[in-house]
């Protein structure tokens, strides 16, 4: 396994492999990995001639007042989980090499950047989508493994693929869950103890709703999960809302295809978690 931490040189390196016919899979992460990256990771490896994971807590993605000096980074941690999965090549570019002070190009995704989580952080998905862009660009990639647990990530991701025309293809991976149903994340070491206990019941409620969507009005099923959610201690919901699992867009009483997505603050670590439903 080879680190590497140039962006020149790992194009170099990728565009020999391509040369040379090797299917070429990109795992993006902001490191911490867990069992949801190590998920990705393991389907990279089994499906492509090469991996490259990349780790990068990437600055442009956080918006002022948020996590970004605390997010947490165990660099070495990361490489030891990357070369037990047999990984190729892991990038690990400073600012500096992804975002130089003059940075002047950033791509958006309209509309689908704006609602949802797009709404509590703003130009988060700018931040995303240009990072996943260069990433792109570096790497030459067949495929770019994400997580369903972002799902409004990968729908912003997977329109950018095609309005930009790259080649890359966006495989989505479903969610890694604890045994009590909380969806891993890396910021999920932010919650207490307690915290802990009670975020088992987001999945649930979430899950419970999902059930009742092919015999029940969708309002009543929201205004009860979000009674429920209500309930836990030091919870604040931001959104939860049903919206069509192909795009994002809003759905009405005969769409078929749809997800349940949520975004919540426990204490202070925000929460998201969505479930695919089908009428
Ligand atoms: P992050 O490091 O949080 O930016 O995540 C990197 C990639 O891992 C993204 O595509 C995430 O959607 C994915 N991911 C994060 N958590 C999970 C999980 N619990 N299950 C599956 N994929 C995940």
């Amino acid at each position: 396994m080879k680190v590497l931490a140039k962006s020149l040189l790992l194009q170099k390196i990728a565009l020999k492999h391509l040369k040379n016919g090797d299917e070429i899979g990109l795992v993006p992460t902001m490191g911490a990995l867990h069992r949801g990256h190590v998920s990705l990771i393991d389907k990279s490896v089994k499906n492509n001639d090469v991996t490259i994971v990349s780790i990068f807590v990437n600055p442009t993605q956080f918006s002022p007042g948020e996590d970004f000096l605390q997010y947490p980074r165990s660099l070495e941690k990361d490489l030891f989980v990357c070369k037990k999965s047999h990984v190729d090549y892991v990038f690990v570019p400073n600012v500096n090499e992804m975002f130089s002070a003059n940075h002047k190009t950033f791509v958006e995704v309209k509309e689908l950047q704006d609602i949802l989580c797009g709404k509590f952080r703003t130009g988060h998905f700018r931040g995303v989508a240009t990072m996943v862009a260069k990433l792109f660009n570096i790497s030459f990639a067949d495929k770019a493994y994400f997580g369903m647990k972002d799902f409004q990530q990968l729908k912003i991701l997977e329109k950018m693929a095609k309005d930009l025309n790259f080649r890359t293809k966006i495989i989505a991976c479903p969610t890694v869950r604890e045994k009590d149903g909380l969806a891993l994340s890396s910021r999920n070491a932010y919650l207490s103890f307690e915290e802990r206990d009670l975020s088992a019941c987001i999945n649930k409620i979430l899950k419970q709703a999902a059930s009742e969507f092919k015999n029940k009005d969708l309002n009543s099923i929201l205004k009860a999960a979000e009674v429920k959610l209500q309930k836990i201690p030091n919870l604040k919901i931001e959104y939860i809302q049903a919206v069509n699992s192909k795009d994002l867009s809003s759905i009405n009483k005969n769409s078929e295809f749809c997800c349940l997505v949520l975004a919540v603050r426990l204490g202070k670590t925000r929460l998201i978690d969505n479930v695919l439903m089908r009428k």
